[in-house]
């Protein structure tokens, strides 16, 4: 258990129920030999400013950001990161000497997602589907990483917006029809799902695919960043085509790392952080 000289990371969250933040992270600090306990602090949006002047004591390492706060953070901060102001979201904070940095981890986890896979998607079609928060860090590393992104979201104009924000970085094309989205998904190399349908929340049926089966491709990767269940509707139809597949887990464990890593200066054994996580998926299913 925490003592007074532990050292403290926080998640700003609201609600804060649900993540597998904590007991990742506070398996890598036992595993590292770090005095650091990582807590889900439920912060409503109004209390969200006074949250982050605690961050700037010292002994707190820093704090990771979710739901909804992503966004509203930023101004509290007082540096951001290239990759957190091109996404324009951040979920990780560093403290450093009362100095708070904003960083976005999650794009780098989700091309550490790819690489792990054996997906090298530089001159490549990606169709992308969603136009959320998730979405632009998912955006922007496939952009970096070389790849030809089409995109298709329910909500046609969010697709524009964030096509529109990332031209800097290579080309987009926005679909607005089915027949353009089949038409992407048959000739995709990878197809990402960075939507919420397919996830178990809430009571929502998660047995829906956000892609019919028989627009699948027949040869390819298919990824799905919902991690809850471990199996979504799509993959398990991607897999059945023998399509490679990866759920979001390893996206999560990897922006933890990377967020590790930025509190500590040290990276940890992300075995460790994939054994904690795996254990509370298991033990809900
Ligand atoms: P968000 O900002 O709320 O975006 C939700 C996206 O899902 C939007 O594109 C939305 O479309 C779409 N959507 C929601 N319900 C839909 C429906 N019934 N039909 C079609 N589209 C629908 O959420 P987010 O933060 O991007 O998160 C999205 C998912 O990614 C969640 O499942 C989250 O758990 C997961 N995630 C995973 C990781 C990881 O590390 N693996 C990290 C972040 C998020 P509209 O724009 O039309 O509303």
């Amino acid at each position: 258990m925490p003592t007074e000289t532990t050292r403290r990371v926080y998640l700003l969250a609201h609600p804060a129920g649900h993540s597998l933040s904590p007991v990742m992270h506070n398996a890598a600090f036992r595993d590292a030999g770090i005095d650091a306990y990582y807590e889900a602090w439920d912060i409503p949006p109004e209390q969200l400013a006074h949250a982050v002047t605690r961050l700037r004591e010292p002994r707190v390492l820093g704090a990771n950001v979710t739901i909804p706060h992503k966004q509203t953070v930023m101004p509290h901060v007082d540096e951001l990161t290239e990759a957190a102001r091109h996404i324009g979201a951040i979920n990780t904070i560093v403290n450093r000497g009362g100095n708070l940095l904003g960083h976005n981890t999650d794009a780098a986890g989700y091309w550490r997602a790819l690489e792990q896979a054996g997906v090298n998607v530089r001159g490549q079609n990606v169709l992308v589907l969603g136009a959320g928060g998730a979405a632009r860090a998912v955006v922007y590393a496939l952009l970096q990483a070389g790849a030809t992104l089409s995109l298709s979201n329910r909500t046609p104009q969010k697709a524009r917006d964030l096509a529109a924000a990332f031209t800097a970085l290579g080309e987009t094309t926005v679909l607005t029809s089915q027949a353009a989205l089949h038409d992407a998904a048959k000739q995709a190399a990878l197809i990402v799902n960075t939507t919420s349908v397919g996830m178990a929340h809430g009571g929502v049926d998660p047995d829906v695919s956000p892609l019919p089966v028989d627009v699948l491709p027949d040869a390819g990767f298919v990824s799905d960043i919902v991690y809850r269940p471990a199996q979504t509707r799509l993959l398990r139809e991607a897999a059945q085509k023998s399509l490679g597949t990866q759920n979001g887990l390893p996206m999560l464990v990897y922006q933890g790392a990377e967020s590790f890593r930025l509190w500590t200066l040290e990276p940890p054994d992300t075995g460790v952080m994939f054994r904690a996580a795996n254990a509370v998926l298991e033990a809900e299913s």
